[in-house]
């Protein structure tokens, strides 16, 4: 594989390959942008089948990463990590220690933390050798659980939803299928509930709404019938690439609004297919930033209330995506997409314009064109 053309494809600023025998250890970190601030992004372990599947996901994470924080209004960039092994076998201290030493030698670029295949304790090996680590245990003075913020983003982010298709965003009486019945589904109908929605809950596990709906007034719905649900409300806490061409043609719901992460199968396709149907579709990686902003709260020294009332501004996020989308006739993905790279480019320009440096770096020729 030409690994310098892969690279370049999507403009990555930094890749770097980390190898230590001893700990067994085969990692690759990507920092994509920087132009807000630090990489931040979490670490995912797993068996890949090739070296350079492990490169091509880390590059797709970590440009995801960068959009992201973007819109999410954080000063942060884009990173992410993957470590090429298996995570029920072949974990040790030594291989996360070494891990953060490679964290450490980029002072600060890259701001790790946990994802899919890590954990929380893997993270306080990573903790020992370096500081440039969030999504730490709360004892250890870290914020702990993220579902709580990312609910509550998914849930403002749906009321933003409901204010563009009624003129209203309340949510009372409205019928609401909710997929999946995990840590962010809980919360999410708790506030559904609290509000006087009526929800519809699934998840391959029965048992799991199921102790949802002991709570929470509802219908428990089959797996397979989710998509059927006569709701207002798409709510989608399970899988990725749920949204394709099997399920949309059922669909009859006004409104797609989740925490799941890559809820569009073909991100082109299908987001264009929901704006010809007139649903509307909140941005998976807008609304579900809740989580995001309470692991980047850490860095600033950790206050609970200040980042479930960050998580909250997801309402007007998703309010500017939309009017985006209105004003340009384009998909919503593509509006979040337009209203990250906007962002990335004037705050970068700013940065430029009163940094001491650029002043002599012969790029300021080029920011007042
Ligand atoms: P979770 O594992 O606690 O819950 C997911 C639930 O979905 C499980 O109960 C599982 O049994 C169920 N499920 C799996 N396949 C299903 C199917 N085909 N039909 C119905 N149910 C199914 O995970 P979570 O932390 O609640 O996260 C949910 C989604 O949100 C994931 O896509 C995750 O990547 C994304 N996300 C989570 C957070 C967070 O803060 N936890 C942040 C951002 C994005």
């Amino acid at each position: 594989m030409a690994v310098f053309d892969e690279i370049s494809k999507k403009d990555h600023e930094q890749v770097i390959f980390c190898y230590n025998k001893e700990a067994n250890l085969r990692a690759i970190i990507g920092i994509h942008n920087t132009t807000l601030g630090p990489a931040l992004g979490g670490t995912r372990m797993w068996m890949y089948a090739s070296e350079n599947d492990a490169l091509v996901d880390v590059l797709r994470l970590s440009r995801g990463m960068t959009y992201k924080a973007a819109v999410a209004g954080l000063n942060l960039g884009g990173g992410k990590a993957v470590i090429i092994g298996d995570p029920h076998k072949d974990k040790t201290e030594s291989m996360f220690r070494a891990f953060g030493r490679f964290v450490d030698g980029l002072a600060g670029r890259y701001i790790t933390a946990e994802d899919v295949g890590t954990s929380v304790e893997d993270m306080e090996f990573v903790r020992m050798e370096t500081k440039y680590v969030t999504g730490i245990d709360k004892a250890l003075g870290g914020s702990g659980d993220p579902s709580p913020f990312t609910a509550y983003g998914v849930y403002v982010g749906m009321k933003a939803c409901m204010k563009e298709l009624t003129g209203s965003d309340s949510l009372v009486g409205k019928k609401v299928a909710v997929q999946g019945a995990g840590h962010v589904a809980k919360y999410v109908c708790e506030h559904l509930a609290k509000e006087g929605a009526k929800i519809y809950v699934t998840d391959i596990y029965e048992d799991k709404a199921k102790a949802i709906l002991s709570e929470y007034k509802g219908e428990f719905v089959h797996p397979d019938k989710i998509y059927d649900v006569d709701a207002d409300v798409f709510c989608p806490c399970a899988l990725g690439a749920i949204i394709n061409d099997e399920t949309i043609p059922r669909m009859k719901f006004k409104i797609i609004a989740g925490g799941a992460n890559n809820q569009l199968a073909d991100e082109n396709k299908h987001g264009r297919i929901l704006m010809e149907k007139g649903i509307i579709y909140a941005p998976d990686y807008a609304i579900n930033a809740g989580g995001l902003i309470n692991v980047a709260n850490e860095l600033e020294g950790y206050h609970p209330e200040r980042a479930m009332k960050q998580a909250g501004q997801i309402y007007d996020t998703i309010r500017t995506i939309l009017s985006i989308a209105k004003e340009h006739k384009i998909p919503t993905h593509e509006a979040s997409n337009k209203l990250a790279e906007d962002r990335i480019k004037t705050i970068g320009k700013i940065r430029q314009i009163y940094s001491g440096e650029s002043k002599f770096s012969g790029r300021l020729g080029e920011i007042y064109k």
